[in-house]
């Protein structure tokens, strides 16, 4: 395999886990080595954080903020917008590099730089547009406003499955608004972080910033819970599993910080009487086998109209029977390979569940082997027949393992839908307008996302992304979503010759 992209990127065999900046601090004595998934090689070493180096980035990063604050809100959109230049000019490595250490499809690493691009334009744009409103006051002569200041440090934590995107979602955005980030990517994909923060080194440099307007730091947990223990982070904004959000949230809660969480999700597919099967689909096959079922967003359920059933199980049973499985780097390959090994054992005990709780199986999975399989991650997605309770399709379980079940009416299709306890992304495939409309309203779907004929799978940045329940609240990217990274300020102002009281109550000065 050509690996010139990791030249380009200034990735090295040993690579320095934590920087400020244009400064990376000295290698520390632990590593975390990153191999990919793809061919089973080590890409590369990066160094773990010390609890010295981390006191460093937050003095630095505390130091930063008292000048990038005072930094006019179009200018800070200004060396964002030099940051989307960068992106355009490592598009093509920073995918690959994307791909190699994650396991998507090469497609699917470009599309996430391309979401990289597309927050910085969106950022740009806000930086102009960080709006608060005017209100009436009751009192004469007196002006009421409200404006928006930065928070501080906004600490970011992310997951291995878009190590790249999720973290420019909330970087690009808390920048213009005025805070300093620091980064703490996923210890399964540490060069990705790297790689990122070379390409920020740059645009520093270029622009003689000062250290500690975006740092990085890296290890597994105990790096991330230097962070969510610390006050001096006002703001922590994770994206992982369910079971990470509620650590994370108990222990930010616990000192009173804000939390921004976005967590797993259990995404289902409403198909009804009249869904246009064509669409059907497409939605369901990419929702339930892109990115090899790791995405927050995959279709994990199908809820299909007794009587499309047979048609849509059978339809995307040869729908399966095509895809090809392999290198995500070669652009004939539909899926590419699972994370890593602890991975794939998860997803075999699940089928294993499933087949013990009643399952029928449409497709059957397994792990792949002989040539290209030899890193042992490539799996084959599968897809059952479970009865609506199924107690195993009530959970995430990372893996391209899809459920299909029947239903009635769409009253009972959306109370399955609701039933679990993530409220992700949601669709509903139907040409008739009073289906998708009940879907959409305040009695249809519960979650963050909801989409008609259209499947649960990506999101286009300028909406807010995220969802209810388990699946942690959290709201980043497009709409106001801008307004987490920000502190609320409420300004009343006399420009009166008197200061009248509440309640008309009188001092006699
Ligand atoms: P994970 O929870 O194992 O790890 C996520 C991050 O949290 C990592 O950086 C990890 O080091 C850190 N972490 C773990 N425990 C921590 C603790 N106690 N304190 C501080 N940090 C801690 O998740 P993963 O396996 O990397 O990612 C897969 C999960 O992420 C899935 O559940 C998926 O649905 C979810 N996800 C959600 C979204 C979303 O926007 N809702 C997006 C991507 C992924």
């Amino acid at each position: 395999m050509n690996l010139d992209f990791l030249k380009e990127l200034g990735l090295a065999e040993d690579n320095d886990g934590t920087s400020t900046g244009q400064t990376s601090h000295h290698n520390s004595a632990e590593h975390i080595e990153s191999y990919s998934p793809v061919d089973g090689k080590l890409i590369g070493k990066a160094s773990v954080t010390t609890k010295e180096q981390y006191e460093d980035v937050i003095t630095t990063a505390e130091a930063a903020f008292k000048h990038w604050r005072t930094v006019p809100a179009p200018q800070r959109g200004e060396i964002v917008r030099q940051y989307g230049e960068a992106l355009r000019k490592h598009k093509d490595a920073l995918g690959r590099l994307v791909s190699y250490e994650m396991g998507k499809s090469l497609q699917e690493g470009w599309g996430e730089v391309q979401e990289m691009i597309d927050i910085c334009d969106f950022a740009v744009g806000l930086s102009r547009q960080l709006y608060g409103l005017t209100m009436h006051s009751e009192r004469p002569m007196h002006r009421m406003y409200e404006q928006w200041h930065p928070l501080g440090i906004v600490g970011i934590i992310s997951a291995f499955n878009f190590p790249v995107a999720v973290w420019s979602w909330n970087s690009m955005i808390a920048l213009v608004c005025g805070d300093v980030t620091v980064w703490k990517p996923s210890e399964k994909a540490p060069m990705c972080g790297v790689a990122c923060q070379n390409i920020w080194a740059q645009v520093a440099k270029d622009n003689d910033l000062p250290e500690g307007i975006s740092s990085l730091v890296n290890g597994d947990y105990k790096i991330g819970e230097y962070m969510t223990t610390d006050k001096r982070i006002p703001l922590i904004s994770a994206t992982g599993s369910t079971r990470m959000g509620k650590i994370v949230a108990q222990t930010v809660g616990a000192r009173l910080g804000k939390s921004l969480l976005e967590l797993g999700g259990n995404n289902a597919i409403i198909i009804t009487e009249s869904a246009d099967m064509d669409l059907v689909l497409t939605g369901a096959l990419f929702g339930a086998v892109g990115t090899c079922g790791q995405r927050c967003t995959s279709t994990r359920r199908l809820i299909v109209h007794e009587s499309r059933y047979a048609e849509v199980r059978d339809k995307m049973q040869k729908a399966y029977g095509q895809l090809r499985i392999g290198d995500p780097l070669d652009t004939n390959n539909h899926v590419g390979p699972l994370i890593d090994k602890d991975s794939v054992n998860t997803y075999l005990k699940a089928i294993e569940s499933i087949k013990a709780e009643g399952g029928k199986t449409v497709v059957d999975g397994g792990v792949l082997e002989g040539e290209g399989y030899e890193s042992g991650c490539y799996v084959k997605p599968c897809f059952f027949e479970v009865d609506k309770d199924s107690k195993m399709a009530q959970h995430e379980t990372f893996a391209p393992i899809l459920y299909i079940m029947p239903y009635s009416t769409l009253e009972e299709a959306i109370e399955i839908q609701n039933s679990v306890p993530q409220g992700l992304s949601s669709a509903i495939m139907t040409t008739n307008m009073r289906e998708s409309e009940l879907f959409l309203s305040t009695a249809g779907s519960d979650c963050g996302i909801a989409n008609v004929n259209i499947g649960t799978s990506g999101a286009e940045i300028g909406g807010a992304f995220g969802g209810e329940k388990e699946t942690g609240g959290g709201r980043e990217s497009g709409s106001d979503s801008w307004k987490a990274y920000m502190r609320r300020q409420t300004n009343t102002i006399n420009y009166s010759t008197t200061l009248p009281l509440a309640q008309g109550i009188k001092f006699d000065l």
